[in-house]
Formats: C-alpha cells, sequence, structure tokens
C-alpha cells in the first residue's frame, strides 16, 4: 500500500479542502483559540525578525491554520526521507505569540496530522491544558526559541549518519554544496560536561535544554554527543532542508575520509554564497519546488497549495 492510500484512509483529511471538521477541531484545541488569534497581539522584538510564510497563504486560512499545515507536511517530509524515525520532531514559532511553539504530542512523525499538533510555552508546558502526553525532549524547543529571536523552527533527529561526528575529533564540515546549509561550524554538545555520567543522554528537563542551546549559540546545527543533532532556521522549510541535507553531507565526508587524503571543505565565502543567495530563498520557485517534491513523496501533497495557474 502506498503511502498516499495509506494517508486517504485518515479519518479527517481531505483532497484539498484538508481543514475537515477533525482538522478544525485539532486547530481549535490550540490556545488561545483560532478566533483570538486572529487578532495579532502588538509586534515585539521577536515578531520583528519573524521570516515571510514558507508558502503562500490561502484566503480561506489563518495563520495558525498555515502554521498546523506545514508543520504536518514538514513533520511527513522528515520521516519520508529518514531523518527522523519513531523519534525526533518538529516544531515552529507560533505565527502570532512568538514566546509560544507548536510540537506534535508524543506521536511519530510519519503519523502526525493536524489534530496532533499541541501549543507550547517556552518552558515545555502545553498551553491551553492539553492532556496528552508530550515529547520527553521538547524542551529542545523552547530553550532554542528563548536563546534565538531569529529562529522560527526547529529540528531533533537522531540520523545514523552524523553521529560518527558527534563521538569523534573529526569536525562535521559542509563538502557539498547542499551541505552549506548546516553553517560554517557545527559544534558538539557533550550533556556529561555539565550534567554528568550518569544520565541517560536524552533532553528531559530545561537547564539542560539551555545548556543545549548555548552550545549551538548562533549557530545552525549542533550535534549531541551519541545522540543526535538540533537544527535551527528562520523557517519550516529551511529547517527541513538543512535535516535533509545534513546526512547527506555527512554521508559523503565520511566516504572521502575514508578514501583518505585531504578534504576540501566549502570556503566561507561558497557557504555565505549558497546560504544567503537569491536562488533558494524560502519563497523561490527553486525552493518551493524541493517542499513540493519532497510533500509528494511523503504522500501529503494534497495538502500544498493549488499550483499557480498561467
Ligand atoms: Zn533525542
Amino acid at each position: 500500500m502506498s503511502k498516499k492510500s495509506k494517508r486517504g484512509n485518515s479519518p479527517g483529511v481531505g483532497r484539498r479542502g484538508f481543514i475537515t471538521a477533525a482538522t478544525v477541531a485539532g486547530a481549535a484545541a490550540l490556545a488561545p483559540p483560532l478566533a483570538a488569534a486572529a487578532t495579532p497581539r502588538a509586534p515585539d522584538a521577536v515578531a520583528k525578525v519573524a521570516a515571510p510564510p514558507t508558502r503562500v497563504a490561502e484566503g480561506t486560512m489563518s495563520e495558525v491554520e498555515l502554521a498546523v499545515r506545514d508543520l504536518v507536511i514538514a513533520n511527513r517530509i522528515l520521516a519520508h526521507e529518514n531523518v527522523v524515525d519513531a523519534y525526533g520532531h518538529v516544531s515552529i514559532r507560533h505565527p502570532l505569540h512568538p514566546e509560544r511553539y507548536l510540537l506534535s504530542w508524543s506521536r511519530s512523525p510519519e503519523q502526525i496530522e493536524a489534530g496532533d499538533i499541541v501549543e507550547f510555552t517556552l518552558g515545555g508546558e502545553p498551553a491551553g491544558g492539553d492532556q496528552r502526553p508530550p515529547y520527553l525532549e521538547r524542551f529542545i524547543h523552547g530553550a532554542i526559541y528563548a536563546a534565538r529571536p531569529d529562529v522560527h523552527a526547529v529540528v531533533h533527529a537522531h540520523s545514523v549518519e552524523v553521529l560518527p561526528f558527534s563521538i569523534s575529533a573529526t569536525k562535521l564540515r559542509p563538502v557539498i554544496h547542499d551541505g552549506a546549509f548546516i553553517g560554517a561550524e557545527v559544534p558538539v554538545w557533550d550533556i556529561a560536561e555539565k550534567f554528568g555520567h550518569e544520565t541517560d543522554l536524552l533532553v528531559s528537563n530545561m537547564a539542560q535544554g539551555r545548556d543545549l542551546a548555548r552550545r549551538l549559540g548562533g549557530n545552525q546545527m549542533a550535534l549531541m554527543r551519541g545522540h543526535g543533532f538540533v537544527a535551527a532556521a528562520a523557517s519550516l522549510y529551511e529547517v527541513v532542508r538543512l535535516a535533509v541535507y545534513a546526512p547527506r553531507n555527512a554521508h559523503v565526508l565520511q566516504a572521502a575520509l575514508l578514501m583518505g587524503g585531504k578534504i576540501k571543505p566549502l570556503s566561507k565565502g561558497e557557504i555565505t554564497a549558497r546560504v544567503e543567495g537569491p536562488t533558494l530563498q524560502p519563497n523561490t520557485a527553486a525552493a518551493q519546488r524541493a517542499w513540493a517534491y519532497w510533500a509528494q513523496r511523503a504522500g501529503v501533497a494534497d495538502l500544498l497549495p493549488p499550483r499557480p495557474t498561467k
């Protein structure tokens, strides 16, 4: 059975008009309710640096509904591209309330639908009193959003390709053009440095989350020793792109290291040109093409906005 046909059997998710009753019920569970969310608060310092929406808004959907939709797509993409499996998660900063973020309750990304998305405070508490069990490691997200006003989307995953670089002295560096998105520096956070040698390696409280965010600093990605990585970006599209290409970059680097000899990573100028150049900014056709491609592969193309007409 294809992924698409599996999705087609999911209650409450239909073609195009995917905001069905079940979806709206799920979105309504977010706090504050959508009626309140329709009146944005005065922008503050955080809102001023907000990235433009990842996708073109459709007239019938609120900003929160669009964010929830894109977060569902992001979950499915990361699952299909093997960035996450049963574990790992992706969040987005709340589009109207920057001191909160949207994240699924404790479901695997492959299975997430709009009704699974919960609104959290930066401290990791469900803002609307949702009773469903949250991810243990949700503290990663709030700690990074608190430390980084420029960040609007976060991924945490355990991709095997990057793990060797979390336990060895060999640095993970960008070596292919799409690897540029990981940035010039990828620091390694070792939980044992501050929390000793008796932890289970998981980020299970805010103190650990804040320590990880400190090690991430102003970078796009940090490895977590013997555990995985965090990625942070200005938009959902950018963080998904980073999370998809980081393992590929790590794979190429590992292969080159096995061949021996000197490695030639991207230069800082090449990284800047790739990341900040006009070609792949989130609202370009080239960027949207990747998002649509990944969504199609993940079986959620029916959640995408309609194609532009000539
Ligand atoms: Zn983890």
